[in-house]
């Protein structure tokens, strides 16, 4: 897909505020997404006929009224009854969880209540008009990008690689979130990365305590990592990130769970463009 995805964002209904709405609009333009707003009070057809018109991938409802329970499934059905299929349709609003959950049961992909960050509805969008329009084409993995090591001890770790070996560290960075300190070792193609823990509770130091410092995953260079996790999610894989995170080093990453896959914590990378 190479034009910016195209989102709707429309108020149903009887209520006279678009403050929240306005500010999602903004939200989502700031991620990268064409928006259109459809202003106040819109009937459902009014909505509809909008979606369709403008072409978008999907429709955003915001409803302080309380009457989403009625309004959000009418523009799911309203878009069946136009043949149209392949519109996303998200909801947002103070909407108790248990509305949630038949909300979704009816139709609409995704609720969104106060508390979720427009980060978070991008990606979904992102990822979901994705998945509405994909077709099964893919692209196998091009190599392996690296392989994480997990290791008691950095130094030793870097007198091995780099002293008896003699390859080059090419990268040394802390992530902070992970709480480890990452060191990229180039051998050939491919690098290692070693991981060291940076506190007593980290992943890695959580993994070390079970299983002992040595190898901890493989990571796979995609093209296009929203498909790998399309595609691992609907051939149900258990995913440990639902939506790809920044990885550094000018990558996002994803995960997958080591059960289901004999064990391996298997890592999806692609590789950013830069705009430069
Ligand atoms: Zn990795």
């Amino acid at each position: 897909m190479n034009r910016p995805i195209r989102v709707l964002v429309a108020k149903p209904g009887l209520d006279g505020h678009d403050r929240g709405a306005l500010i999602v609009a903004q939200g989502l333009r700031d991620a990268g997404m064409e928006v259109v707003y459809t202003g106040l009070r819109q009937t459902v057809e009014q909505i509809v006929h909008a979606a369709i018109q403008e072409d978008v991938d999907c429709i955003g409802l915001s409803s302080l009224s309380g009457a989403h329970m009625a309004l959000f499934p009418a523009v799911v059905n309203e878009l069946k009854k136009q043949g149209v299929h392949d519109i996303l349709v998200i909801g947002g609003g103070v909407i108790p969880p248990d509305d949630v959950r038949q909300l979704k049961s009816l139709g609409i992909a995704e609720v969104f209540t106060p508390g979720s960050t427009i980060t978070d509805m991008a990606q979904f969008i992102r990822l979901h008009v994705k998945e509405k329009k994909w077709t099964g084409d893919f692209e196998p993995p091009t190599k392996v990008d690296h392989i994480g090591i997990a290791v008691n001890d950095m130094k030793s770790a870097i007198e091995f690689y780099e002293g008896l070996l003699g390859f080059s560290i090419v990268h040394d960075e802390q992530i902070e979130d992970q709480q480890v300190h990452a060191v990229f070792i180039q051998v050939g193609e491919l690098h290692i990365e070693l991981l060291e823990s940076t506190s007593d509770n980290g992943p890695i130091a959580r993994y070390i305590s079970t299983k002992g410092p040595g190898i901890h995953h493989i990571a796979y260079r995609v093209t296009d990592i929203e498909d790998w996790l399309i595609r691992a999610r609907q051939a149900e894989y258990r995913l440990i990130d639902e939506a790809p995170r920044n990885g550094g080093q000018h990558k996002r990453i994803a995960f997958l769970h080591p059960k289901g896959t004999q064990g391996v914590l298997t890592e999806f990378c692609e590789v950013i463009q830069s705009d430069s």
